[in-house]
This record gives structure tokens, C-alpha cells and sequence, in this order.
């Protein structure tokens, strides 16, 4: 929708205030943006009066209102949290106002503006050469020619989190599943919506879906969080581009695995976890209890942290932060950290390549003993 017509609801907000006054902990607390710069307008009902402010005219964009909007890292808890309809609609209408501001020519911040322009060029925002995405690919890993599923590894893991991409696919080949990846994968283009560069998405949805649909898969797994939001929420919704396939994220495959009988673990992995949920994957999409089923049965000790689930505190990568604020970035990494430390786990896994990298990054920054990890690293381990 676009912020025009998320105006019509906006206005609940900013007469609402239910959480301003109540002083909802699980608002205040939860809020990475509003934890680290603790004025109001740092939290979602300030987000809605600048987008009241700029749509009706009262507002012009200043320096401060672009730091206040690109510092939300569209983690969702406002809207798990806030009890009025408008909740639903609450980081749409961020993520409508950073469009806005690119429109007005005020946004996105100048690294965001980068990684947009490569892009565009290159089909990934880590300003490298997409002739090198599948470099990490092992020699000995068999892609089929006649493929039941796509595995689409998205940027992070391609570049970055390789340790994820190399993980999955051992995993898929450990389990007999005729698979294969993109020889043209794009971005999914997740960076480029949450900083408000939508115009080139359309184009980069356009090309992942044809290419799957080419294939004739019924179904696609990601290990990415982002990519996996992308796909199955913003592609039909915000772009009208409709995959007629299967979305699965790698703990649901696994979890239907298990559950059907066909993946199980004679290596039981003898150690004390605790689960960081993923905002797009957890709050956004609702996978809570697959990759919790999948640790439950590589018998690792399963601790979980006092924000959990729906309530889970951000790793503070995401909406763009990353890149634009990266200090901000590993401070709210580092108290996700401390939540991860109170349980006595001696691993904190992830489900998603961005949360694994901030955390890490957090804490190599920070000296924290504390073992990063993806769920697939864990369950590729149990198969060895
Ligand atoms: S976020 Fe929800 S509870 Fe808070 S002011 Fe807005 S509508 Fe009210
Ligand atoms: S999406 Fe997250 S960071 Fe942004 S306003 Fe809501 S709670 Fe705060």
C-alpha cells in the first residue's frame, strides 16, 4: 500500500498512545532503536507523527528526521506488541515513509544508495562480482538435472556466511534430495525494500521467479530469513509477483523430515543451546517451533532466553541498519548477546545468515565467550 493510503490508518497511532503511557515494557525494552536513543520519536508511535508530519506538510525532512527513520531495523516487536489494528501496518508504514524520502530525494543513506547501484549491476548488495556467488560451492556436491526443489541461497550466504550455504547443501545431499541452485540467482532484493528502494525490486522478483518457474520445482528452501520474508510475503503482496511454488525455509523442510520419518539423528549432539528467533523469519512470517524441533531432536539441550518467540529481542542487523549505523548495529547485538549469556548456553544458534554475522561481529567486538552458529552448521555436524 502505499503511504497515501496507510494514512488513512496512521492516524490511530499517533492519537493512540497506549504504549507511551502504559509504559509497556515489552514496547520499551524491545525497541532496539528506542533502547539506544530513548526519545519517543525513536519508537514506532514517533515514526508515525514524522509520517503524519511529511505527508500532511507540517514536517520537512531534516538531517535528524532521516537518522530517526533509518535507525528502525523493521524488527516488528511494535507491532507483536501493540494492541490496536493499526499493528499490522506499522513497519509497512516505515518502510512506505524510507520510499517516500527516496522519492523526495533524502533517502536512503549514501551506503544504502551503494549497495542499491550494485545491485543493479551485479545482482548482489556486497559490492561484489556475481560471476563469483557460487564459488563457495563444494566439487563434490551433485547438482541435479531434473531438480524436485531450488535451493536459493540469497547474498549473505553466498558471500559472506558461506559456512551456511556449504552447510544446507550438504545437508540436501546427505538426505538424498534431488536439488539444485540458480545458475543466474539475483539478490531477492530483502536489503532494498527495507531501505526504501522498491523501484528496482520488481525487476530482481521478476527474474528469481521466472527462472524457478523455468525449472518446474514445486518447491524452493532458503536458509536465509530475509530471503524467505521476501519471497513469500513482499513478492505477492508489495510486488504483485506470484511464485506458484512452495516457500520453505530450511528448519520447516527439515521439521517436515523429521516429522515424516526420514531424517534422524544417530549422533545425538551433547550441548547446552539457546535459540535467537529471527525477526523475519519468527515475528514476521510465524516459524517459531520448526527450527526448535529440529534442535529438540539432535538432543541438544534446548535453554531458552527470556525474550523469546514472538517477544525476542532483534540482533539489530536488519531494515538497512547494518550497513547505515553499524555501532548501533553491534551495541544491540551485544545486549542480545547478554540475553544469550544469562542462560548458560555455550551456543547461540541462528536460523538466518545476517543474525549469525551482527551477532559474531558483536562478539568478536565485545570479547563475549560465546559460540555463534547457524542450525544448519549444527544439524550438517550431526550427519558428518
Ligand atoms: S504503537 Fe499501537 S499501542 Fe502504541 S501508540 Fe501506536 S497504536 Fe497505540
Ligand atoms: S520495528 Fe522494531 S525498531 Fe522499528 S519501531 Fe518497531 S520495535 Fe522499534
Amino acid at each position: 500500500m502505499s503511504l497515501e493510503k496507510l494514512s488513512e490508518i496512521l492516524h490511530r497511532c499517533y492519537q493512540c498512545k497506549y504504549c507511551t503511557f502504559t509504559g509497556h515494557p515489552l514496547f520499551y525494552e524491545n525497541c532496539p532503536s528506542l533502547v539506544e536513543y530513548k526519545f519517543e520519536i525513536y519508537s514506532a508511535p514517533g515514526r508515525m507523527s514524522i509520517a503524519k508530519g511529511i505527508l500532511n506538510g507540517e514536517l520537512k525532512w531534516t538531517d535528524h528526521l532521516i537518522h530517526v527513520l533509518y535507525s528502525c531495523t523493521t524488527c516488528g516487536n511494535c507491532t507483536t506488541q501493540c494492541i490496536y489494528p493499526i499493528s499490522q501496518y506499522i513497519t509497512e508504514i516505515i518502510e512506505a515513509l524510507r520510499e517516500k524520502a527516496v522519492k523526495d530525494g533524502v533517502g536512503p543513506l549514501p551506503r544504502h544508495k551503494q549497495f542499491g547501484e550494485h545491485v543493479l549491476k551485479e545482482h548482489n548488495p556486497y559490492f561484489e562480482k556475481h560471476e563469483d556467488r557460487l564459488k563457495w560451492l563444494p566439487k563434490d556436491v551433485e547438482l541435479s538435472d531434473k531438480p524436485d526443489i531450488v535451493y536459493f541461497v540469497g547474498c549473505t550466504s553466498s558471500y559472506r556466511q558461506t559456512e551456511i550455504a556449504i552447510a544446507t547443501v550438504r545437508i540436501l545431499s546427505a538426505l538424498g534430495v534431488k536439488f539444485t541452485i540458480l545458475p543466474d540467482e539475483w539478490c531477492c532484493g530483502s536489503p532494498l525494500l527495507r531501505t526504501g528502494q522498491t523501484d528496482i525490486v520488481r525487476d530482481l522478483a521478476k527474474h528469481n521467479v521466472k527462472l524457478i518457474h523455468s525449472l518446474g520445482v514445486k518447491e524452493i528452501v532458503t536458509s536465509c530469513a530475509g530471503c524467505y520474508r521476501t519471497f513469500r510475503i513482499d513478492y505477492p503482496r508489495k510486488l504483485r509477483v506470484y511464485p506458484r511454488f512452495r516457500i520453505l525455509h530450511i528448519t520447516e523442510f527439515l521439521e517436515r523430515e523429521i516429522k515424516k520419518g526420514r531424517l534422524k539423528f544417530e549422533n545425538k549432539l551433547d550441548l547446552k543451546v539457546t535459540y535467537h528467533d529471527p525477526c523475519h523469519l519468527a515475528r514476521h512470517a510465524k516459524i517459531f517451533d520448526p527450527p526448535r524441533t529440529v534442535l529438540k531432536s539432535l538432543g541438544v539441550e534446548l535453554i531458552e532466553m527470556k525474550r523469546t518467540r514472538e517477544n525476542a529481542f532483534c540482533c539489530g542487523a536488519g531494515g538497512g541498519v547494518k550497513s547505515g549505523y553499524p555501532d548501533f548495529a553491534l551495541k544491540t547485538a551485544y545486549r542480545r548477546l547478554e540475553d544469550a549469556l544469562k542462560t548458560n548456553a555455550s551456543v547461540l544458534v541462528s536460523s538466518c545468515p545476517f543474525c549469525k554475522r551482527n551477532l559474531k561481529d558483536a562478539s568478536e567486538h565485545y570479547g563475549v565467550q560465546l559460540e555463534v552458529l547457524d542450525i544448519t552448521e549444527l544439524v550438517a555436524k550431526a550427519l558428518e
